[in-house]
């Protein structure tokens, strides 16, 4: 079996985090390197290592994914501007291997992103 990732072990609550929310497909945490005031990571439960090999089966899960980080946002009182960012492969900005999906918001965000 191949080693868990750093976000399997936060889900696994081997290493601490700062809990935002929680279902029975996904948790979300404060992210430890924050890049906006607010910087929350929506993490699925189910390891896909990224966006490109995510298939079919896990199409809810996505939507879901998408759904909560709205739902987050209500709670956390940004609806009036935030960003959601997946990082796919190294190019992208992706530095762990377990699909997440980050929320931004708490100061004008760029655009085009860096
Ligand atoms: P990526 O670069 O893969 O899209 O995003 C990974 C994110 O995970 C980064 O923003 C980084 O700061 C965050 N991160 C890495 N390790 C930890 C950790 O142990 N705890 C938390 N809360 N965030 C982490």
């Amino acid at each position: 079996m191949s080693e868990k990732t750093i976000f399997q072990r936060i889900i696994d609550r081997e290493i601490p985090s700062q809990s935002v929310f929680e279902d029975e497909l996904c948790y979300a945490f404060r992210d430890i390197n924050p890049q906006a005031p607010t910087h929350i990571l929506i993490v699925p439960k189910k390891p896909i290592p990224r966006l490109a090999e995510a298939n079919l089966m896990e199409q809810s899960l996505l939507g879901h994914l998408l759904l909560t980080a709205a739902r987050i946002a209500r709670s956390e009182k940004i609806e009036r501007g935030y960003r959601v960012v997946i990082n796919n492969g190294a190019d992208g900005g992706e530095t762990v291997p377990h699909l997440h999906v980050h929320l931004l918001a708490g100061r004008p965000l760029g655009w085009p992103p860096g």
